[in-house]
């Protein structure tokens, strides 16, 4: 997708650290971090929303939430615990429409979340 900021993150045309990348995702910090630890782990392949994932593409998300808990791994936040979240639409609070996992850590997370 040619407008599509995280396309652009995933393709390298966007400079960013690069925390995680395979021939299926791309991790790195989020640029407004609500946590000690706010990576976005996002697939190369454009897909919008959730609602736009099909049988082709269902593995991706479990992939997604590996990379992540190895990144809680890697930063020392495994054992104390982090949150996994993936936001959909406007009632979900979803800001940019290329699906994407945030990996928040490194301090006590509230319920509900708000
Ligand atoms: P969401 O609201 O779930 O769609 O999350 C989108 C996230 O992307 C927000 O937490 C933003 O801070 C983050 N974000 C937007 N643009 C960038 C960027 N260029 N680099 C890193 N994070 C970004």
């Amino acid at each position: 997708m040619d407008n599509c900021i995280f396309c652009k993150i995933a393709k390298g045309d966007i400079p960013v650290k690069k925390l995680y990348e395979d021939e299926q995702v791309v991790a790195f910090n989020d640029v407004n971090p609500q946590a000690p630890t706010h990576v976005l782990v996002i697939p190369h392949t454009h897909i919008a929303t959730l609602n736009d994932l099909t049988h082709d593409n269902q593995y991706l998300i479990g992939h997604m939430a590996t990379v992540a808990a190895k990144i809680a791994k890697d930063v020392g936040h495994a054992e104390n615990g982090y949150r996994l979240v993936m936001n959909c639409n406007q009632d979900g609070g979803q800001s940019v429409f290329h699906i994407h996992m945030h990996l928040l850590s490194g301090r006590q997370m509230e319920w509900p979340p708000g």
